[in-house]
């Protein structure tokens, strides 16, 4: 797998052709030139719906390597269509907050979903409608089984430090929600380690993926 990554390699984000409002908002940040694992995940990613392993740590730029192709994916239509589980609170803003800035104008409604908050607030922006769900395994359960999230209708799931969620101890949660995604077509997860547990799951919840080192 890693040739074909090698095949798409991009130089600059200008090679691939990202919507305008995406590829003005990279601009703004001063994204110029992809981090490795970007430049061998974003072309594949944005070509298809296969599925990824990826073995990066923070400050990699993994946030945007699956944070861009999210983007471009998704639709503003208040129906949401991607996930990402990340470990903790902090985590979950900052993935949000990164998505928000690369979407640029394309007014895409993304929520962030963790414990400790007023569940109410929480369940009323919900039912708002949001496109995009970035959250705790905890929380993303509860408002589930509330009937505010709806798994089965996701098509993009993003598991964020699978290794953290093991150690934290969310591995049966994020089991749980996987089963619910009924309709997931697309699964990116990403990893600092591979201890068996994050490589068990990886093989489970992945179809034919692509491996990015
Ligand atoms: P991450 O590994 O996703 O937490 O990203 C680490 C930091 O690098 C974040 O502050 C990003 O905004 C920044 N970053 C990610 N990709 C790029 C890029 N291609 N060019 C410049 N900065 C980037």
């Amino acid at each position: 797998m890693e040739k074909q990554s090698e095949k798409y390699k991009m130089q600059t984000f200008i090679e691939i052709n990202l919507k305008k409002d995406l590829n003005k908002a990279l601009a703004e940040l001063g994204f110029i030139k992809p981090t490795p694992i970007q430049a061998k995940t974003i072309p594949i990613l944005m070509d298809s719906d296969r599925d990824m392993i990826g073995s990066a740590q923070t400050g990699t730029g993994k946030t945007a390597a699956f944070g861009i192709p999210i983007i471009e994916s998704c639709k503003p239509s208040g129906k949401t269509q991607a996930l990402v589980l990340c470990p903790t609170r902090e985590l979950a803003v900052q993935v949000a907050e990164e998505i928000g800035a690369l979407q640029g104008n394309k007014g895409l409604k993304i929520e962030t979903v963790y414990g400790g908050t007023d569940i109410d607030k929480h369940a009323k922006l919900l039912d708002k409608g949001v496109d995009l769900i970035v959250g705790t395994p905890g929380r993303v359960i509860d408002m589930s089984k509330r009937g505010h999230i709806h798994l089965s209708e996701i098509g993009i799931f993003c598991l964020d430090e699978a290794d953290r969620m093991l150690d934290m101890g969310f591995f049966p949660d994020v089991l749980w929600v996987v089963e619910k995604m009924t309709n997931r077509r697309q699964t990116m997860l990403f990893s600092a380690t591979f201890p068996q547990e994050v490589l068990d799951a990886s093989i489970e919840f992945t179809k034919d993926p692509f491996h990015v080192m």
